[in-house]
């Protein structure tokens, strides 16, 4: 990764804004696209090179026609996800996970630069909110997306695999839709920060009999939806045997391994194991709302800021300490 100068993009055309990035947050499919084990996407090196950033927030400089209830000034965050409205899941009202999907920071260049051109579709005004925690709106767009895919609903109980962002992420919705959540990590610092999104916390060390104690916490039947958020390949088998008998497993952590299932567990049990991608415009607009109201707990996630300047040492410390590293932001507006 380097830093270097790209031309400017010029003004807005219709349905379009120039936006001034402020704050990137780097997460974990940044550091798999960085070391290039971007698995299922297909045919990657046709991505690269390529301006990173799919986590941002920043501040609207010129606004095109039709680009109704935005303006010169305003804060927004991005929305990522563009959609070509003619596929299968286009059709079905599920452009999210569009067959030729195309994602800002990923398929397109993303926001780590001093400006860019977005369709207004793209850009969700947040108010007076600060860009760092602006930039948290994405990857907790991506849990409103993952509970809506498990049908989480009031009191059930909920285990999380991983507490990273995601499964930070994960309890701070979960535990608003009124369940209960048990957040499942071998790293305690990170478990500390469950209990600020309303968590209950279990930490295993990964020869203990995980499935064991976070059904006994869960009660006789298990939980009704376990989500996997670490992206190890073996946690999904476990996931199976966690889940209460008709309960819900979602996939959320990336990987492009191959990993063993007990296939048998799904018929017999009768178990949704079901994949979650990133999210559609009105989850999005939910994960707006929830982090301006719950901007104390999700301001707890942001642990680390750096300079644009040093996007390359950031994206390296983050991968090197994620003991550590909670959510690392750029902040492109800084000096
Ligand atoms: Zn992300
Ligand atoms: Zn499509």
């Amino acid at each position: 990764m380097e830093v270097g100068d790209v031309g400017e993009p010029g003004g807005p055309g219709p349905g379009q804004v120039l936006i001034a990035p402020e704050a990137v947050g780097l997460c974990g499919s940044d550091f798999h696209y960085f070391l290039g084990d971007i698995g299922t996407i297909e045919d990657a090196s046709t991505l690269y090179p390529r301006i990173q950033g799919h986590e941002a927030a920043g501040t609207v400089l010129e606004v095109g026609e039709d680009c109704p209830g935005l303006e010169t000034g305003m804060r927004v965050a991005l929305w990522p996800v563009s959609a070509c409205g003619h596929c299968y899941a286009c059709r079905i009202g599920r452009g999210n996970a569009c067959s030729n999907l195309s994602l800002i920071g990923v398929h397109a260049d993303g926001a780590l630069q001093e400006q860019l051109l977005l369709p207004a579709a793209q850009a969700f005004p947040v108010g007076d909110q600060d860009p760092a925690l602006a930039a948290l709106i994405e990857p907790v767009s991506i849990a409103m997306r993952a509970a809506v895919r498990g049908r989480v609903a009031e009191g059930e109980h909920v285990v999380v695999l991983g507490a990273g962002p995601i499964g930070q992420a994960l309890a701070l919705v979960v535990t608003d839709l009124g369940a209960s959540v048990l957040l499942v990590d071998t790293v305690e610092s990170r478990l500390a920060r469950g209990g600020a999104m309303g968590a209950d916390v279990l930490q295993v060390s990964p020869e203990e009999s995980l499935v064991a104690a976070a059904r006994e916490w869960a009660g006789p039947d298990g939980p009704q939806v376990v989500f996997e958020a670490t992206g190890v390949p073996a946690l999904v088998q476990t996931a199976i045997e966690l889940v209460a008998q008709a309960g819900r497993v979602v996939v959320v952590g990336l990987s492009a391994e191959h990993a063993p299932v007990r296939v048998g567990d799904l018929p017999f049990r009768e178990i949704d194991l079901l994949g979650t991608s990133c999210c559609g415009s009105g989850e999005f607009a939910d994960a707006v709302e929830l982090v301006g109201r719950r901007r104390d707990a999700a301001a707890g996630l942001v642990t680390h800021e750096f300079a644009l300047e040093q996007a390359p040492e950031a994206i390296a410390y983050a991968i090197a300490n994620p003991a550590e590293v909670m959510k690392a932001v750029v902040r492109v507006d800084s000096p």
